[in-house]
């Protein structure tokens, strides 16, 4: 029988902390995350252990950044000789080859620039976009995520016929201090995945608007995929109404391949932005890419972009690192992703049917993510307060049982999960979701859809 894991050590280490960090965390938002922060000492492939003892399986992946698995040994050998022999300066021999590898792979990619995170980096587009068009405003989707700047962090509209963005004291993306009319100057906010409405928005708005942006697959929505011929639709309205496209791959870029979303459903972007995982989590880095004659206004010295550690040795060593790894065995590295991430998915929708938890797995294979509801999540609406909170229940659950997965109940796979991983999560799991399953009856939440007629196992 699985024993739900003491925490103790973590806690005292949590309260210590408390003292020095705010709420002991690296970020927050305007509501903590639930889970209790675990101290971990220790990480190899995808385990993780923490100061009590205790044995994860990393699903969590640092917001999905670790991608070739803790303590990567080819890494570190690029990593020890980058750092004993590239001086701290602004150029490295990595510059060239890192150039030429995203321009091998990102469709979009005739001219690159680097930076540290994807917050910055989306910035950065927004801004080269404004120059390019000579338009102020840009249309941003429900549920999608692009940092946590002033002008694109959260915000809500009235409805859809009244676009225009204003603070959502309700949300969990609402901050105090933002600088003032920010999101009403800037952003139009539209559901995604609906042609028809983005076709309206354009036609009332369309001649303000200097940038579309979106996450080519909807992940910190809930891993949902774009519609059949959306992404298409979406690039020909750009097109006709001289509007930049971006696609921010801080996720999908090297999750979905090399080549990102953009490759994946064969959609070039104008810009894109990619981050987290191209550097495998150790150190950070992010890339703007983009067709020559936006990125252009660098050239042309029309358009700024500053940074102290842009283009830094390590980091780029870190890129080279990651995409010399991954392409010395592709097929059968992001083969392996699929497989095991379809084994874990089918575990965990069994478990759940078994314990009577709607439950469904939607999204890409190494970004997917779980929904305790009868239906797949078609669009950021249906993630409703009691769904979201049965979601947080279950992965607080897995923690107490050793499986980590991330906030908005996603999983991330790492190239170097494994079959031991898999009996690891099946052995859990069921006490896992025994445990979830008492919390959410106790606090009536499956009531809302416990006689759903549609809920059918295939
Ligand atoms: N875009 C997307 C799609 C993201 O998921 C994130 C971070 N979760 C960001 C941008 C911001 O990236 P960073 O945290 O590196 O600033």
């Amino acid at each position: 029988m699985m024993h739900c894991y003491s925490l103790q050590k973590s806690a005292e280490y949590h309260e210590q902390l408390k003292k020095y960090l705010p709420l002991g965390q690296h970020h927050n938002f305007a509501k903590p995350d639930s889970v209790m922060p675990v101290y971990y000492v220790k990480g190899k492939n995808s385990r993780l252990w923490d100061a009590d003892g205790n044995e994860y399986l990393d699903l969590y992946a640092k917001f999905g950044a670790m991608f070739l698995g803790h303590g990567n040994k080819k890494l570190q050998d690029h990593l020890t000789f980058a750092l004993e022999n590239y001086p701290i300066t602004d150029f490295s021999e990595t510059d060239l080859k890192v150039c030429a590898l995203f321009q091998r792979y990102v469709p979009c990619c005739e001219k690159i620039r680097f930076g540290l995170s994807g917050n910055e980096m989306v910035q950065n587009a927004l801004r080269l976009a404004r120059a390019y068009t000579k338009k102020r405003r840009f249309i941003k989707f429900e549920g999608h995520f692009h940092g946590s700047s002033d002008n694109i962090l959260g915000g809500k509209t009235k409805n859809i016929l009244a676009p225009i963005v204003c603070e959502d004291p309700d949300s969990v993306f609402y901050t105090e201090g933002r600088a003032s009319g920010v999101l009403q100057d800037q952003v139009i906010q539209i559901p995604w995945n609906n042609i028809e409405i983005l076709e309206k928005t354009l036609k009332s708005y369309g001649g303000d608007i200097a940038a579309v942006i979106m996450e080519p697959v909807n992940i910190n929505g809930g891993s949902i995929l774009p519609e059949e011929g959306y992404l298409q639709k979406v690039r020909s309205l750009c097109d006709q109404y001289g509007i930049v496209l971006i696609f921010d791959e801080v996720i999908t870029g090297i999750h979905m391949g090399l080549g990102g979303a953009q490759a994946c459903y064969d959609v070039t972007p104008d810009l894109c932005i990619m981050g987290k995982a191209i550097s495998s989590g150790v150190v950070p880095v992010s890339v703007l890419m983009g067709k020559a004659e936006i990125m252009g206004l660098y050239e042309e010295c029309r358009v700024s972009q500053g940074g102290t550690f842009n283009g830094y040795g390590i980091g780029m060593a870190a890129i080279k690192a990651t995409f010399d790894i991954l392409e010395s065995d592709y097929t059968s590295i992001y083969h392996n992703m699929e497989s095991c991430s379809d084994y874990l998915r089918k575990t965990l929708e069994d478990a759940a049917y078994r314990r009577g938890i709607p439950l469904v797995t939607q999204g890409p294979a190494t970004c997917f993510s779980f929904h305790c509801s009868p239906h797949k999540v078609q669009s950021y609406g249906a993630v409703s307060d009691a769904l979201f909170k049965r979601n947080e229940i279950l992965r607080q659950c897995m923690l107490k049982y050793g499986i980590l997965c991330c906030r908005t109940s996603r999983m991330y796979m790492n190239i170097t999960i494994c079959e031991a991983d898999i009996s690891f999560f099946e052995k859990r799991v069921q006490a896992a979701l025994a445990d979830a399953e008492k919390i959410i009856s106790r606090l009536k939440l499956l009531d809302s859809f416990i006689d759903a007629p549609s809920y059918e196992r295939t």
